[in-house]
């Protein structure tokens, strides 16, 4: 998977690569991240990136021209590489969203910085808009190391355990059971019996049951949004 990160602040975005999963799975070489920074294609002598917007108004804007200049070399480079700008109107982010994108192989991420970038960006250049919340940040930085993690953590053989992101909150619709470890007893609270039991069937229906009532408590929305077989049904009222 090719990352490309438009960003003024290549060294905040680069750290996304410096542990963890995603540190390993770019030593591994199944991911690649480069940071571009719009600043290198200016061509005034204060390369400037940012101006006043027209109309008024607080705040002021990146400019078009750099930006149109480095998203269209990224394209190049890339080739067949979507191009998915980071902005607090666009689609709330999902875990299909970022499973759809792992199975790309490429994509450019534009991080807006001030009040954001010119409208005529997003016309010219840009093919989606991801939203990591309902909120404001300063930059898009945070939000495409959100989706380089989200992403490369998909990508086959990027975590240790081939299972891990199968079990995963949201991949199948429910939120993910709860788990433990080593010791058995920690204060008055005990790993509950049935995962001490070796019996796979009743851990993976016990590990069903959590699933499916956590979502119901915590997140019925997603319920909703999830086609149940049978054997679920009964274990969510049972
Ligand atoms: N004036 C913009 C608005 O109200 O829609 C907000 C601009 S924000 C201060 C600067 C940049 O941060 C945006 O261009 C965008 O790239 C990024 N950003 C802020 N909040 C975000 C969010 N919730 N999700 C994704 N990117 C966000």
């Amino acid at each position: 998977m090719q990352f490309s990160v438009i960003t003024l602040f290549p060294e905040l975005v680069e750290s996304v690569v410096a542990e963890g999963v995603v540190g390993r799975a770019e030593k591994r070489g199944l991911m690649e991240l480069k940071c571009v920074n719009p600043r290198d294609f200016t061509e005034d002598v204060h390369r400037t990136v940012d101006d006043r917007p027209y109309g008024g108004g607080p705040g002021m804007l990146m400019r078009p021209d750099c930006l149109l200049k480095t998203i269209r070399s990224e394209r190049e480079r890339l080739g067949k590489a979507k191009v998915i700008y980071l902005s607090p109107q666009g689609k709330p982010l999902e875990q299909s969203m970022l499973q759809a994108l792992s199975e790309e192989g490429s994509a450019i991420l534009l991080c807006g910085r001030y009040e954001g970038i010119d409208e005529r960006v997003i016309d010219l250049e840009v093919d989606e808009e991801w939203s990591i919340g309902d909120y404001v940040l300063s930059g898009g930085e945070l939000a495409a190391m959100v989706v380089v993690d989200g992403v490369t953590r998909l990508l086959p053989e990027a975590l240790g355990h081939k299972g891990s992101a199968i079990e995963d909150s949201f991949t199948d619709g429910l939120l993910d059971c709860p788990h433990y470890t080593r010791p058995e007893r920690i204060e008055d609270l005990d790993v509950p019996k049935v995962l001490l039991s070796g019996n796979h069937q009743h851990i993976e229906k016990w590990r069903k049951k959590q699933a499916l009532g956590r979502t119901q408590l915590r997140r019925p929305d997603l319920l909703q949004n999830t086609e149940l077989n049978e054997s679920d049904k009964v274990l969510l009222i049972e």
